[in-house]
């Protein structure tokens, strides 16, 4: 019995997560991606435990960005830059946990950088071709909040395995615009507290097109099956019962219609309805995020995603 111990004391105080605070990390998931989880966050909602692997990734995750500092401010130094650590009273106007993001501040050859130091597993460290859009959007309320102390956010990501090592420098320069959108959540939740009155996150599809052009559709919601609070405090986008069913239907070509081919057989019968309406909407904003790249990248017109209007 008390062997089976060792490993439960051993972990004590060692990857403890920091609840009390809200951190621009839980700041960006929420205006990205599920406004009701940042409420949750808020209001101290009761969460999952965290199991015996995730302690483990998060202490291991510490260390490696531990190892990555010190590496940075040898080389910063070695280039005749400043290193400096950042610490709780840097910067005092911000009420947010700025120290589980922002690791550093150096000077180099008279620019000043707020270092980012991100983990990733080695599988997707090669996907990695700049800085992810939470990482992004981090890092630009932290420019924000720096109020003109920084010229740029320096985001790197290290692989946990550590076989990749770390990645290119990636810079992110000022957008306040965005970065105050984005705290304005924050006030927005705090002055109308009630997490239940928002939105959860959004389902997303997966097609897999068909010979005679329709595709078939399954869904997803990769942000519930990640959440801490699935099912303990929120029943999701979706119920955990529904994920994982594999093909439910068609996207039918040309008539921009989901046909609920396989849901009747995979569903009860009490949320056939439900469903069908959730896949359509989803449909509906997939559409408008195509037509929107479209936009973009053929003809450079912005056009403003449906999806994040109301963020
Ligand atoms: S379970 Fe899903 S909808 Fe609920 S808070 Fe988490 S991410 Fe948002």
């Amino acid at each position: 019995m008390e062997l089976r111990e060792i490993v439960e004391r051993g972990f004590e105080g060692k990857a403890v997560v920091d609840n009390s605070k809200i951190t621009l990390g839980d700041i960006a998931d929420g205006w990205l991606n599920c406004k009701r989880k940042l409420g949750l966050k808020y209001e101290r909602s009761p969460a999952k435990e965290l199991t015996n692997g995730e302690r483990l990734r998060i202490y291991n995750a510490r260390k490696v960005k531990e190892n990555v500092l010190d590496i940075i401010e040898k080389g910063t130094e070695s280039l005749g830059g400043r290193f400096q650590k950042v610490s709780a009273d840097l910067f005092p106007q911000a009420d947010y946990d700025l120290l589980s993001l922002l690791s550093a501040l150096i000077e180099l050859d008279g620019t000043r950088y707020g270092v980012c130091i991100f983990t990733v597993r080695e599988g997707a460290f090669r996907y990695i071709d700049g800085p992810k859009d939470t990482h992004q959007l981090m890092a630009e309320m932290v420019l924000y909040l720096a109020g003109g102390e920084l010229d740029y956010v320096v985001v790197y990501y290290a692989d946990r395995e550590g076989e990749n090592g770390v990645s290119d420098p990636f810079l992110v320069s000022r957008n306040d615009q965005r970065a105050k959108s984005a705290l304005g959540l924050l006030e927005e939740i705090t002055s109308n507290p009630g997490s239940t009155s928002l939105p959860t996150a959004e389902i997303s599809l997966k097609y897999k097109p068909l010979k005679n052009g329709d595709n078939s559709v399954e869904i997803v919601a990769w942000q519930c099956e990640r959440c801490d609070y699935y099912e303990v405090s929120c029943p999701g986008a979706i119920y955990s019962k529904y994920l994982g069913l594999g093909v439910l239907g068609k996207d039918v070509a040309g008539e921009g219609k989901f046909k609920p081919d396989k849901l009747k057989e995979k569903v009860e019968e009490e949320h056939v309805e439900m469903l069908s309406r959730l896949i359509e909407d989803a449909l509906t904003r997939d559409r408008l995020r195509v037509l929107s790249w479209v936009c973009e990248v053929f003809f450079g017109i912005e056009v403003q995603d449906a999806g994040k209007a109301d963020s």
